[in-house]
């Protein structure tokens, strides 16, 4: 893959296969944008380029072959560091490591790069040392952060970076995109790029997550039967998915779960507003939706869709968080005027 296949961000590869052919390099790059908008793929490709060892003979990189481009696409190029929130943080150690290595000269000559994923999710402790690396550039060092929440970064430490806004594609070109890509059907290019909301990353992801397409299944059928709701099975849900499911995946699979809900309650939502079911995400239970839009309200379908956020932000903000119960939780809340109270 090179830099120029990335989908949907041209106005960021024109400026890094730009940068990388005039070799003006900035020191730090921050990488931002929604979840699967390709920050990261994009990050592995630039610092890949950067090394080449086709660069200046060949302008598509990086070239994906050569011994370097090899080697940093398995992590195993002495200058070239990923650095990742150890739990759930990027801790002060992680920075001070940084620190010392950039000191250090470069080991093949080429450029020494760091890669900061999660950046977001830096100590405070962390981003402050991480801002004396920003302040003291260091020749021959590039440090990619990446975030796809940099409002919570420190301000000191975005403004010291080239931003670079990774953004979500138009449902249309991201459909047609699957079509004509990835032999999707019409349908499933719809239904997809619906789900992902115009993250081609999600979108591709998914379409390949079997297990997620069940799930929804699940989690819809429940949903959708307001007329005689399943609350025994709703409160048995989580128990009975973890029998089947990977345990180091539970956290993926609620944050799937609460996902699926909100889609679901969007679509309720979109169509009490205007009736037009062409605007649903949920395009194959159209007609559960405009059944199930007769017995909200508005005002309390937006309730749930806050519900289900302030769950799911609790759940990516805490390590020990009580998996089975948020999702008890969230079921009888949203099932709270079929219980009669
Ligand atoms: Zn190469």
């Amino acid at each position: 893959m090179k830099l120029t296949d990335i989908m949907g961000q041209e106005h960021i590869i024109s400026l890094l296969t730009a940068s990388l052919e005039s070799g003006r390099i900035s020191h730090a790059y921050l990488f931002f944008g929604p979840e699967g908008t390709g920050k990261t793929t994009t990050a592995m490709l630039f610092a890949m380029a950067l090394n080449c060892e086709r660069k200046g003979e060949d302008k598509d990189l990086p070239c994906g072959i050569c011994s370097s481009c090899k080697r940093m696409k398995n992590f195993n190029y002495p200058d070239f560091q990923v650095i990742e929130p150890s739990g759930l943080s990027i801790k002060i150690d992680q920075i001070r490591e940084v620190q010392r290595e950039i000191g250090l000269k470069s080991y093949e000559g080429g450029w020494r790069i760091f890669l900061i994923k999660d950046a977001e999710t830096m100590t405070i402790e962390a981003g402050n040392s991480l801002l004396k690396v920003l302040e003291e550039p260091t020749d021959g060092c590039v440090l990619i952060l990446i975030s796809h929440n940099y409002l919570e970064m420190l301000e000191t430490i975005r403004s010291r970076c080239q931003l670079m806004e990774f953004r979500k594609m138009p449902s249309p070109v991201l459909e047609e995109l699957l079509i004509e890509k990835y032999s999707c059907s019409p349908e499933r290019a719809l239904l997809l790029s619906g789900l992902a909301d115009g993250a081609i990353g999600r979108a591709l992801h998914l379409n390949e997550d079997d297990g997620f397409f069940s799930l929804r299944e699940k989690v819809l059928n429940l949903l959708s039967d307001h007329m005689n709701p399943d609350i025994l099975k709703a409160l048995n849900f989580y128990e009975e998915l973890e029998d089947s499911k990977d345990k180091d995946k539970s956290r993926e699979v609620v944050l799937d779960i609460l996902d699926i809900m909100k889609t679901w309650y969007r679509d309720l939502v979109v169509y009490s507003y205007c009736g037009d079911t062409l605007l649903l995400i949920n395009q194959d239970r159209k007609y559960n939706i405009i059944e199930e839009a007769k017995v909200y309200s508005i005002d309390r379908l937006q309730e749930m869709i806050q519900k289900i956020d302030e769950v799911r932000y609790g759940i990516e903000r805490a390590k020990g968080a009580n998996l089975p119960l948020a999702i008890d939780r969230i079921f009888m809340e949203l099932f709270s005027e079929k219980l009669g109270h």
